[in-house]
């Protein structure tokens, strides 16, 4: 396998850059955020997307047929790539999860009514699996949908729903077979957030962004805005799942984080011996950074596993997730540890080491190993599905 860039793929990377630096706000892109930079949301932001749009740059892997150009995975994972490394919006749900499970199951209604959407980013959506208690288990999920007229009425509570305080539209399961097996009674609706009968909850995570819980009270929906089968839709959050997996959780953030740990590793003293003269720290360093190429590795991995065609490729997702939000927290916590102290100091600190993202990366970075599935899930998902063994649960 071979792990350089073609030259056109160079050549895509320089395109982006430039594009870019012609629209470099800061109003735009923040670094700060870290990984939820991706769900901030501003009319800026969203104008920035729509130009992103405009350049024909969403919805590259997409068939022509749908607006998209049939691309390589590649040129959209340097595209997602080159706006994390900025802190910019990324070009995740829409796209990756939603558009993508459009295409692959969903009725041409909702094809004409949200693909061309989507493309021009003219929609935000929210996910709505997980509830009070369906988290890692997301099958066991009990929002009621129950049969009224041509279509569902829906009564329950989701949690943790992140954008649901900004998004347009609801990407939400529910159960809407009680009394098949949990997998095999779960459906997909596609609701309005402003539909009455919605209430959104905030709930501040410890990385200063904001997720929510979400009521719905007798919620009708058409039986239109059903997303493929009935009774299918655990099968198809699955899917999802795996390109959630991938596309929410970008690798450049992490290496430029590493970058700003090694640059203060050369600079910096401790008791008035240089950093870099400790046997510990220059061990750590060296360790991060071949862990840093095996993440880097395990991402390309994944993309060239998608571009084999078919249903996204699960273990690699899992492996990707598991092994570069876990890397990604234990270089957060060498940070602090190395940083000793003035560690502690916040990103708007002058003072703050490393510009102050040791700090804000020890705790971002620890609700990137639960979000989109738990290390744990990626670990069972792995040894069921890549190394056959049993099921735990
Ligand atoms: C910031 C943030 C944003 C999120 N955004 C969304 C969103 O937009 N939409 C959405 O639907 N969900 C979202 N989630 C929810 C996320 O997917 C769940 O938090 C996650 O799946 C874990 O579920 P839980 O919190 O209920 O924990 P639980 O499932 O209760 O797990 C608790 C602990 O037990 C472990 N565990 C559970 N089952 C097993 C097992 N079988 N084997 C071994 N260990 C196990 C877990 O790893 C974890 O450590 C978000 C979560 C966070 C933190």
């Amino acid at each position: 396998m071979d792990f350089e860039f073609t030259p056109e793929q160079l050549e895509f990377v320089k395109e982006v850059e430039e594009f870019l630096d012609g629209n470099d706000d800061p109003e735009v892109f923040d670094v700060t955020r870290e990984n939820m930079a991706q769900i901030v949301d501003t009319p800026l932001r969203r104008a920035f997307m729509a130009k992103v749009g405009e350049h024909g740059w969403l919805g590259m892997t997409w068939p022509e047929e749908y607006g998209g150009t049939n691309g390589e995975g590649i040129y959209e994972y340097l595209l997602n790539e080159a706006l994390a490394a900025r802190g910019g919006p990324q070009i995740g749900k829409g796209v990756g999860i939603i558009g993508k499970t459009i295409i692959s199951h969903g009725s041409d209604k909702l094809k004409q009514e949200f693909l061309p959407k989507i493309l021009r980013n003219e929609v935000e959506f929210a996910v709505g699996y997980s509830e009070p208690n369906a988290g890692s288990d997301a099958a066991s999920m009990q929002l009621k949908a129950t049969r009224d007229g041509d279509g569902w009425r829906l009564n329950g509570q989701k949690t943790w729903t992140t954008s649901a305080h900004f998004a347009d539209w609801y990407w939400v399961g529910a159960r809407t077979d009680p009394e098949a097996p949990k997998h095999h009674g779960i459906s997909l609706f596609l609701v309005p957030m402003d539909h009455p009968g919605i209430t959104v909850k905030a709930i501040w995570t410890m990385g200063d962004e904001r997720t929510n819980e979400v009521y719905l009270d007798d919620v009708w929906v058409s039986d239109d805005y059903v997303v493929g089968e009935l009774n299918k839709g655990f099968q198809y959050i699955s899917e999802a799942l795996d390109l959630e997996r991938f596309t929410l959780f970008t690798y450049s953030p992490t290496a430029q984080r590493l970058d700003l740990l090694t640059e203060y590793v050369a600079n910096a003293e401790r008791d008035g011996v240089p950093l870099k003269d400790d046997a510990v720290v220059r061990s750590q360093i060296a360790r991060l950074h071949t862990e840093a190429e095996v993440a880097r590795v395990l991402g390309l991995k994944f993309v060239f596993a998608s571009s084999e065609g078919g249903s996204p490729p699960t273990s690699e997702a899992s492996e990707y997730k598991l092994f570069t939000t876990e890397y990604s927290r234990r270089l957060a916590n060498a940070s602090m540890d190395i940083a000793g102290p003035g560690g502690q100091l916040r990103v708007r600190d002058e003072d703050a080491p490393m510009k102050g993202r040791s700090e804000s990366t020890y705790r971002y970075t620890v609700i990137d190993t639960i979000g989109g599935g738990s290390s744990e899930i990626q670990k069972n998902i792995i040894a069921r599905r890549k190394l056959g063994l049993p099921k735990n649960f």
